[in-house]
């Protein structure tokens, strides 16, 4: 089964209640970028990349479509298998992951509809058809963000993630003080999120001012080496999102014992085929870790559900979805919701989901 022909489509997805406001960045509306690839037997598959503005990893959705158009004409005519494609689309373009999950994400769509499995069955196998999901506060005031944990907790969500930074660490420190104040007891897992956004001397002081709340760092500081700086110090595990780039650099930061966990963008590591290397490198170390991706629709919050759903349940973090913060859905049938704190597995072959191509409008480019 080939490529003949690739349709890329750009859509809106306008943050509800906006902004959505992390450490370095607020934003108040999205623009995702769709890939249905159609093969040589008719059927088509769909892929989507929505990076979260320009400064929260690097990528942005212009980059998005300029790399999908470099690689889309030599990609034509390839076999619709995970290693044959990535190996022709490293020929085609040096880096770009954000761009490739995008086409990697519709190549298991497609595959899947091929051989009638779904995505979690071409991943290995699905252990589960319900997988929890977290809510990701904004960086919000410590009264705002402990009434939002305190409504996430009372709908079922088994764990919340605290966006910090951006602003004076005291009120960083006050603000995790009363979250947990609302949560604990509840069972409920709590993440503070810096986002690259603290100082090490900040996210020093976080920790060492709440020693007796059993929340997780997750990139606390920009960089590898102020992670390195702080990683002896800290009374807490620290988790690796964002600078979490490539396989590579996972594989890095777990074979020195630099993280305790992740949080995983598909996109970021390159699609679902990297990804299932790496929910199999952290169960051989025995990390816990998310499925996630930064923003995005109904297929790429599927893609992050299937493969959720083959990750041990005791390493499975959660998915997170962009869902709660955006409107309607492109499958109004089988869109991706959470319910109490989890998300259903999507049924079907593929990633189960149809979309409605009528809100994407004409594609933007086409091969
Ligand atoms: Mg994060």
């Amino acid at each position: 089964m080939k490529i003949t022909e690739i349709h890329v489509y750009q859509h809106d997805l306008p943050v509800r209640n906006g902004p959505y406001r992390m450490a370095l960045a607020e934003v108040w509306t999205l623009t995702t970028t769709l890939v249905k690839l159609v093969a040589d037997n008719g059927l088509c598959g769909w892929g989507e990349t929505c990076p979260l503005g320009p400064t929260y990893a690097e990528s942005h959705v212009t980059g998005a479509l300029a790399a999908l158009n470099e690689m889309a004409p030599g990609l034509i005519g390839t076999e619709i298998l995970p290693v044959p494609l990535h190996r022709q689309m490293e020929g085609l373009l040096n880096g770009h992951n954000y761009a490739k999950a995008a086409v990697d994400i519709a190549a298991h769509d497609l595959l899947g509809k091929h051989l009638g499995v779904s995505v979690a069955d071409l991943l290995g196998g699905k252990l589960t058809d319900r997988v929890p999901s977290y809510y990701a506060t904004i960086v919000g005031t410590p009264d705002e963000t402990a009434r939002m944990a305190a409504e996430k907790r009372a709908e079922g969500y088994p764990r919340l993630q605290v966006k910090i930074g951006g602003r004076p660490v005291e009120e960083d420190i006050e603000t995790i003080r009363k979250v947990w104040e609302a949560i604990r007891g509840s069972g409920m897992r709590l993440a503070v999120d810096g986002n690259r956004g603290l100082t090490s001397r900040d996210a020093l002081r976080l920790s060492r001012e709440c020693p007796e709340i059993p929340f997780i760092m997750e990139q606390p500081c920009n960089t590898l080496e102020d992670l390195q700086k702080i990683r002896q110090q800290v009374n807490h595990a620290i988790y690796m999102d964002e600078s979490g780039t490539s396989l590579n650099a996972a594989i890095t930061a777990a074979g020195i014992g630099l993280v305790d966990g992740f949080g995983m963008k598909i996109t970021r590591i390159g699609g679902l085929h990297p990804m299932r290397t790496f929910r199999d490198l952290c169960a051989a170390r025995n990390l816990p870790h998310t499925c996630d991706d930064s923003w995005g629709g109904d297929i790429i919050a599927a893609a992050c559900t299937h493969i959720g759903a083959t990750v041990a349940p005791e390493l499975l973090e959660g998915v997170w979805v962009a869902a709660p913060y955006i409107d309607g859905h492109y499958d109004s049938e089988n869109g991706i919701d959470i319910e109490d704190g989890y998300i259903r597995l999507p049924q079907g072959p593929g990633l189960g989901i149809r979309p409605d191509e009528s809100l994407f409008g004409d594609p933007v480019a086409s091969f």
